[in-house]
């Protein structure tokens, strides 16, 4: 028998990236989405809410999100990364630098111990993600989303009242653009999500106000 989803988001690193934890209420294992630094916050939040973590799971390979992939996998005893999609592998090997030149000390070079690719699931405590390719922000870039709690996790790819930058490496503003239309906006208009910056929503309402996906 499954609980119900529970969500809480921690903003971490300088850029204030949500930095979400996902757990079933019933058993209190969950996972870790986007570690992408400030781990001993993190920790605190896990230690908080009295969850065993599982796994961790990242939506793509920039420093905010996977920075502290690395690490918290250690420190949590080598529980398994899952994503995102290979098409970020060069911006999780690259992760030290880019830090360094965001002045983000201690990002380390992460290899997932699970790519993801469309049509594949995830489990968090028996809890089944569904993973949705979306490119763009980044070529790697995953949603995942719970059909049955009408939670999707979107990382960078949407935002309330805007979507993702694609002027960073690998970005494609059409590719995004289409994945948003073709992918994430057909999940419903009742399901919630959880962006990596700012706040959350629905995706009724960035299908029916946000700027970017009108016409
Ligand atoms: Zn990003
Ligand atoms: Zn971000």
């Amino acid at each position: 028998m499954t609980g119900t989803l529970r969500a809480g988001i921690i903003p971490v690193t300088p850029f204030q990236q949500n930095c979400t934890l996902i757990w079933d209420d019933a058993t209190k294992v969950g996972a870790v989405v986007d570690p992408g630094g400030d781990l001993d916050r993190i920790e605190a939040a896990i230690k908080d809410q009295g969850i065993t973590i599982e796994k961790i799971l990242l939506t793509h390979g920039h420093i905010d999100h996977a920075g502290g992939a690395a690490e918290l996998k250690e420190r949590l005893g080598g529980v398994p990364i899952e994503g995102p999609h290979p098409a970020d592998r060069f911006l999780l090997d690259k992760l030290p630098e880019t830090g360094a030149g965001y002045g983000i000390a201690g990002a380390r070079a992460v290899t997932p111990d699970r790519w993801l690719d469309e049509g594949d699931q995830v489990t968090v405590s028996g809890l089944t993600f569904d993973i949705l390719h979306a490119p763009g922000h980044s070529p790697g870039s995953v949603v995942f989303m719970s059909r049955d709690e009408r939670l999707a996790l979107v990382g960078d790819v949407v935002f309330q009242g805007s979507v993702g930058r694609t002027d960073l490496p690998g970005g494609n503003h059409e590719q995004l653009i289409r994945a948003i239309l073709e992918k994430v906006l057909p999940l419903g208009d009742d399901v919630a999500f959880i962006p990596g910056h700012g706040p959350t929503g629905t995706l009724g309402q960035e299908r029916q106000s946000n700027p970017f996906l009108q016409g």
